[in-house]
């Protein structure tokens, strides 16, 4: 699970039909969507970090056209503009709601666990302090397990 560093704003891209009034286009979103990730983060919010992020974003990640071929990203998190963006891939039926609260949960901790400088421009997210933290999450051991046997699903 990589966590990205502030990304420098896109170009926009054409759309390759027309644009529907706003309000359309949020219903047809709705229709797509199987699970709310506010409500996840909401709660993970109160119990795990005591409310401790403020003003975040949380929003699925751009649709792909392809699986990727060795190497998924199930979420990342951008501190600078407060925005936790989990892979749209996640937003099915066959995924259970704790793998997807462990994957929320993952990058939710970056946001309070310090990174560790290692050398200048070589940083630590993934520390020991973050290890422990990560394993305290109750269905951790699950989650892991289930990324690993199907990861497959998610890859080309
Ligand atoms: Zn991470």
């Amino acid at each position: 699970m990589a966590r990205k560093t502030k990304r420098k704003k896109k170009t926009k891209r054409k759309l390759a039909r027309p644009q529907l009034p706003m309000q359309r286009q949020l219903n047809l979103r709705d229709e797509e969507t199987h699970f709310d990730l506010r409500p996840i983060f909401e709660r993970l919010n109160q119990r795990y970090f005591r409310g401790r992020l403020r003003g975040y974003r949380v929003v699925w990640g751009r649709r792909r056209k392809h699986r990727p071929r060795d190497h998924f990203v199930f979420g990342t998190i951008q501190e600078e503009d407060r925005v936790i963006r989990i892979n749209w891939a996640l937003n099915r039926p066959f995924v259970p709601l704790w793998f997807l609260q462990y994957v929320l949960y993952h990058e939710m901790l970056h946001s309070v666990v310090p990174d560790e400088v290692l050398s200048p421009g070589r940083r630590r997210v993934h520390t020991q302090e973050f290890n422990r933290r990560e394993r305290e999450f109750p269905s951790y051991r699950r989650a892991r397990r289930w990324e690993e046997e199907n990861l497959s699903r998610f890859l080309r």
